[in-house]
């Protein structure tokens, strides 16, 4: 079983119930709907889809709404001369008007009425993360008149990126705010909020949500350089972060953006909050059986890095193999992380800064870290009922599975971003005893451990309440603990006094 996770867009292309289920057996821990694409009807089936399809495979799954935020996109594009979208080559003048309209014969439309406005001669629009490169070289009241730099084929709903223009968009826009009331109505685990430019976009949201009484966790997308200004701030108050690296690598210099992901994910370490690497990591398997080498690599990179997650974008939701591309996901982490468990001696930082219950777990999870590389444990158990020992217990980055505990369904299907961590339910037992038992039948029916392997249980005396984890237990599979603890203490037991 791999430790990172994969997050996987979903659409057209793996929708039905089936897909959605093989995608899950093929390590899909996450899925991600586009609020950009597609509308919430489409989601809400898609909904009750991926519902089923988690029933049936009986795993905590997460579901992540990313919302559109300010960003720019093509209005729709007709089917022309047997393509899917409008070529347009190098030369070329394209008209983008103001009112919406079905696009063809050169002419488009976008989704946002200002574009005309805000636009000025000389200032560039890049289109698909890039792909497609326009300069705007006349204007009127109704249209821009853009002439094409790097040609392609325009498909509707593409972003459009304006590093020259002056934007005055709201980040949460009114469609925005109807997809963040739809994801609470529908209880989504993750809102990811794109083109995020301070801590206050994101406030703004977690108020709502507060005001709602709705547990859903914050995710801000890493795209623009005013973001990176002030990652600070933004990674204090989002719940995790995606390197969105397919906007970044339009706002800002490319080359850059290997390093800025390097960043991220160090500063997620040590705030011990989850991270998403995304963007292109399987590109070419959209139409193609096999990945690249690059591809590969990049993959591999970013688990090198320490990423909690890798995503799939189109390779999921509008490929030819989305199987495929989550089958060689998978194997990449897999060969990636039996080297990682080789190769690596010595232990990575557990985060040492933020609240006084995030050192306290940190503490712990460095403790249990050297217990497992010291005593060849083949499993850490950890009981967290919100999640948050989870969270912090993940960024150790552990050489063996983490399983962790709760009575809480969203609780656990949060769990599923975090590497390494097999989320589990469990109704709290009555008493420590009672979970070891629980604990030593559920590891060999699952097969995680078989009789004489050492675990270690993490767990606190007050099971349920929150931010009680205060003991280790070092138990061995089989072994049954009967009677009262300090009685029972076995040589290689060891029990925290706080449950004496
Ligand atoms: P973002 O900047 O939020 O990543 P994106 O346009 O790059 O936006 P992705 O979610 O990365 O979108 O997906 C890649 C492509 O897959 C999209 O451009 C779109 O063509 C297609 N796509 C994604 N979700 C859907 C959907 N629900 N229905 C149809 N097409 C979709
Ligand atoms: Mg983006
Ligand atoms: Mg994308």
């Amino acid at each position: 079983m791999i430790r990172t996770k994969i997050v996987a867009t979903l659409g057209p292309a793996c929708g039905d119930v089936e897909t959605l289920f093989s995608l899950f057996q093929a390590g899909v821990d996450v899925c991600r709907l586009n609020f950009s694409h597609g509308d919430l009807d489409k989601h809400l089936l898609m909904l009750r889809n991926i519902r089923e399809a988690a029933a049936r495979w009986n795993q905590p799954i997460a579901i992540l709404g990313d919302l559109c935020g300010p960003k720019i996109r093509l209005g729709q594009i007709g089917v022309q001369a047997g393509f899917d979208g409008m070529p347009i080559a190098v030369g070329d003048d394209l008209i983008i008007q103001r009112g919406s309209c079905v696009g063809k014969d050169g002419r488009v439309s976008s989704i946002y009425a200002n574009l005309v406005d805000e636009v000025q001669v000389g200032h560039r629009l890049l289109i698909e993360d890039g792909l497609l490169r326009f300069t705007c070289t006349e204007k009127n009241f109704s249209e821009l008149r853009c002439n094409c730099i790097m040609g392609g084929i325009l498909k509707s709903s593409k972003g459009i990126n304006l590093p020259d223009t002056t934007i005055n968009s709201p980040c949460i826009t009114d469609r925005d705010w109807e997809c963040v009331d739809w994801a609470i109505e529908n209880d989504l685990d993750y809102l990811a909020l794109s083109f995020v430019r301070s801590a206050d976009d994101l406030e703004l949201l977690r108020e709502h949500l507060r005001n709602k009484s709705a547990d859903i966790h914050l995710i801000a997308k890493i795209e623009k350089a005013e973001a990176l200004a002030h990652i600070d701030g933004i990674l204090e108050v989002s719940d995790g972060l995606m390197i969105a690296r397919g906007d970044l690598g339009v706002e800002m210099d490319v080359a850059e953006v290997p390093i800025i992901q390097k960043d991220l994910v160090r500063r997620c370490q040590a705030a011990g909050k989850p991270v998403i690497v995304a963007t292109q990591m399987l590109q070419s398997m959209i139409e193609q059986a096999s990945p690249t080498r690059a591809e590969v690599s990049d993959v591999a990179n970013a688990i090198f890095d320490g990423t909690d997650a890798v995503m799939l974008s189109g390779e999921t939701s509008v490929g030819k193999f989305p199987l495929g591309a989550v089958n060689t996901m998978s194997h990449v982490a897999e060969v990636t992380e039996d080297y990682l468990i080789r190769s690596t001696a010595t232990s990575p930082i557990v985060s040492k800064a933020g609240s006084a219950t995030l050192r306290f777990s940190a503490a712990v999870a460095r403790g249990v870290l050297e217990i497992v590389n010291d005593l060849h444990v083949k499993l850490v158990v950890i009981w967290s009922q919100t999640g948050a020992t989870a969270r912090i217990f993940s960024k150790g980055r552990f050489p063996v599975p983490l399983v962790a505990l709760s009575s809480d369904h969203r609780a656990l299907r949060k769990m599923a971003l975090h590497f390494g961590v097999i989320p589990h339910e469990m109704s709290p037992p009555e008493k420590m005893l009672d979970l070891v038992d629980s604990v030593d039948i559920l590891v060999q029916e699952r097969e995680f451990a078989t009789l004489g392997d050492r675990i270690v249980i993490v767990a606190g005396a007050a099971l349920g309440t929150p931010g009680t984890v205060n003991g280790i237990i070092i138990h061995t599979v089989g072994e049954r603990w009967t009677g009262e603890v300090d009685h029972h203490l076995a040589s290689d037991q060891v029990v925290d006094t706080a449950w004496k």
